[in-house]
């Protein structure tokens, strides 16, 4: 039995794309236009399944209930020859996941120019991990508009993180990486973009600690193409770098957030008042300059700025410092929402979320709606703490998730929805 769209699903999905096909620099995308007669109107796309219709069709049905693979989340806007090309051999050299990519780099693209953005435009696609001895190499990782990392402590979801940001600041993302002597296998993978172009950017930490990059195979000083990355982490002191754990007890809060997230401190001050613009659960956040210095008072705390927060709920306010760390990662992310918003109107932008507990309670699925609004032009990875890389989540079909599973040396990766 075939599971087919409706004519309104049909109508909603040509009409995000804009009535242009999907296929990344498909040469006659406009697939609307005069028809013959004066009066009439041509149209030559097709919605075609990222799923398939039909049981035994082109890419399977993943575990997709009937509702989702109607849903137009389940649907991507071809021209003729694209709709027939991604089907052929059973939709091998298209899975689900390439699928996913072409139609979020495409809304993407269409979003920015309805909204009058004309700013370089991203995906990341793909991590292609080859050599390094933290996994079973090869190893590969599709990312979606949301995507989740789901493994034990000892299963290097950071570290993945980490090497996807070292394609644009690589002494920040492989600074845990360099002078690991002894490693039999040097660390070595390759990242793939679309711009829109497939790009793909390599990344070879050799014996010497010496980085070397490639773009599309091509040997090049650094990876021109920029991606931002926004990892946000909660703030202790046990994630700031050992030569920094001394000065940690003298920083503001605003100092901590800095360093542990890795945004320069004015970028991160400038940023605050759009925090409470995000309509989940801050309401204000903002600095508070020390009123006086008594000199009755240990320095130390008093002559810091303070950073204040007002949550919704509470409608009062207080000190970043005063808060559950549940608050303070509801804070955190949405300090990451706001940045990357504001970063992907100018580049391909990723918000990076590690560890945040928020993310295993019954609130995810309201969270992760969230993300997955077309609204944000960036791209979102969360990272899930779960011992053996299970995952309690009903995959939509425009997310993606991996396992981690296993430890050092023997952690195995595992897409979700993939059999390969
Ligand atoms: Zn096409």
């Amino acid at each position: 039995m075939r599971i087919n769209f409706s004519q309104k699903t049909k109508s909603i999905v040509a009409g995000r794309s804009g009535y242009l096909c999907s296929y990344p620099g498909c040469p006659t995308p406009l697939t609307i236009g005069p028809a013959r007669e004066d009066d009439g109107v041509s149209k030559t796309g097709e919605v075609a399944h990222i799923y398939s219709a039909a049981k035994e069709g082109p890419r399977g049905q993943g575990n997709l209930t009937k509702a989702q693979l109607k849903s137009v989340e389940n649907a991507i806007w071809l021209c003729a020859y694209h709709a027939t090309l991604v089907d052929t051999n059973r939709g091998t050299y298209y899975p689900p996941a390439v699928l996913v990519s072409y139609k979020g780099l495409h809304e993407a693209s269409i979003a920015r120019k309805h909204r009058g953005i004309y700013a370089p435009l991203g995906w990341l696609h793909e991590l292609r991990i080859t050599g390094g001895s933290l996994f079973k190499t090869p190893a590969k990782i599709r990312f979606g508009q949301v995507s989740f990392l789901a493994g034990g402590n000892e299963s290097g979801r950071s570290s993945l993180c980490e090497w996807l940001t070292a394609i644009s600041d690589p002494t920040w993302g492989l600074r845990r990486w360099r002078n690991r002597y002894g490693d039999d296998q040097p660390l070595c993978f390759e990242v793939t973009l679309f711009n829109p172009a497939k790009i793909t950017v390599g990344v070879q930490v050799l014996e010497s600690a010496k980085i070397r990059f490639h773009l599309n195979g091509q040997e090049v000083p650094f990876n021109p193409i920029s991606t931002r990355f926004f990892t946000i982490t909660e703030v202790n002191k046990g994630r700031v770098a050992d030569h920094e754990k001394e000065a940690w007890n003298t920083w503001s809060d605003l100092q901590r957030i800095s360093s542990a997230i890795h945004i320069d401190a004015t970028a991160l001050e400038n940023i605050l008042p759009d925090v409470g613009n995000v309509e989940r659960s801050v309401q204000k956040i903002w600095i508070e300059e020390p009123q006086q210095v008594s000199s009755e008072m240990s320095d130390g705390d008093i002559s810091r700025s303070q950073l204040m927060v007002k949550l919704k709920h509470q409608g009062f306010s207080l000190h970043f410092s005063q808060l559950s760390s549940s608050e303070q990662a509801l804070v955190l992310i949405e300090i990451g929402i706001a940045l990357a918003s504001f970063s992907a109107n100018y580049v391909p932008t990723v918000l990076v979320l590690d560890g945040f507990s928020v993310f295993d309670d019954r609130r995810r699925a309201e969270w992760v709606d969230y993300f997955s609004s077309a609204n944000h032009l960036f791209q979102t990875i969360i990272e899930v703490v779960s011992e053996g890389g299970k995952l309690d989540l009903h995959l939509r079909p425009s997310w993606q998730a991996v396992s981690l599973v296993g430890s050092h040396r023997f952690v195995e990766i595992h897409q979700f929805g993939e059999t390969e």
